[in-house]
């Protein structure tokens, strides 16, 4: 089987990670549904990908006829089960949430064909758990993506130790026919990117509460002396400051107190300071996505 066989595509979740999958699926010339439990989600989902599209048009980098083309091929489902009935892959984008994934993998497992591969985007959470919610856990594989996924090159592919080799190897196919570089991922906490960059992310927000320097200036100090091409703080506002809390509360679990959460980061979530999402996170955002 190869990544071509994967010709239609249903996503779970229509937030800051599905709307994106759902976009490069479509340029790529698959067919999508985007289903997302809460009412009007999956539609305002659209509406990104339609902005997106809009804003690669006045870029240059594609033209207004596959912009209208790619949109055309995504539809809002409201049924998950009529969303996964026809599905070649289903690719899962809900909340950080091990119950939430399981069960969700569970009704797919009861609607979608044999033939699907089945892929959950988490950042973290043990990718052989989720499978087990399945009666083939061989076919699910974690596929992350990064965020923004219509800009960010990265998929990390991750293979639990039940997983068929041949659901891993269509899982990397369909990344390249995305567009995307994958690399293959040992089902390990936190895999590679998520273990590394919260490192990084978790000290920088105890280097603000220690009065070290202004975020602006920690941000600068990675993009001028070590070449990141965003500082630890803002990508933190851009990821959600509750997706990166729910990350280092499971991580400090399963590694170490490396991962503690900072209080500054729990203060800010309970404050419902998410990042740009909510407009206020380490930084101010204004409603079309500037930082302020
Ligand atoms: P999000 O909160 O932006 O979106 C989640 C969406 O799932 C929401 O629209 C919500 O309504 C929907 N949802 C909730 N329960 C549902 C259900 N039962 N059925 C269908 N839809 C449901 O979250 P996100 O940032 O897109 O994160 C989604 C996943 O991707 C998480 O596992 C996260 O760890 C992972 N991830 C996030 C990032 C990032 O930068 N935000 C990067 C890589 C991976």
């Amino acid at each position: 089987m190869t990544s071509r066989d994967i010709n239609t595509l249903t996503v779970i979740g229509a937030g800051t990670m599905g709307h994106g999958i759902a976009h490069v699926a479509a340029l790529a010339g698959v067919d999508v549904f985007l289903y997302d439990a809460l009412e009007g989600a999956a539609a305002a989902g659209i509406s990104k990908i339609a902005k997106n599209l809009d804003k690669g048009v006045e870029l240059g980098k594609l033209s207004r006829s596959d912009r209208d083309v790619a949109l055309a091929r995504i539809r809002a489902a409201d049924v998950l089960e009529t969303a996964c009935a026809s599905s070649d892959c289903v690719i899962e984008a809900v909340p950080e949430r091990l119950e939430l994934k399981r069960e969700i993998f569970a009704a797919v497992d009861r609607s979608v064909p044999d033939r699907s591969l089945l892929a959950t985007n988490t950042s973290s959470l043990p990718v052989a758990e989720i499978a087990t919610a399945l009666k083939r856990p061989a076919r699910l594989v974690g596929m992350h993506f990064f965020n923004p996924v219509h800009v960010m090159k990265l998929v990390e592919v991750v293979r639990h130790a039940a997983a068929d080799a041949d659901a891993v190897a269509r899982a990397v196919a369909f990344a390249e026919r995305l567009g995307k570089t994958p690399i293959t991922v040992t089902d390990s906490p936190g895999f590679a990117s998520s273990r590394l960059g919260l490192v990084i992310g978790l000290e920088a927000m105890r280097m603000v509460e220690q009065g070290v320097a202004s975020p602006a200036d920690i941000d600068t100090a990675m993009k001028l002396g070590y070449g990141h091409p965003m500082g630890p703080l803002e990508l933190t506002d851009l990821v959600g400051l509750d997706v990166r809390l729910g990350i280092a509360e499971y991580l400090s679990e399963a590694i170490g107190p490396a991962f503690t959460p900072p209080e500054v980061l729990r203060a800010k979530v309970a404050a419902g300071k998410l990042g740009k999402k909510t407009g206020e996170g380490f930084y101010r955002w204004s409603p079309d996505g500037k930082r302020l």
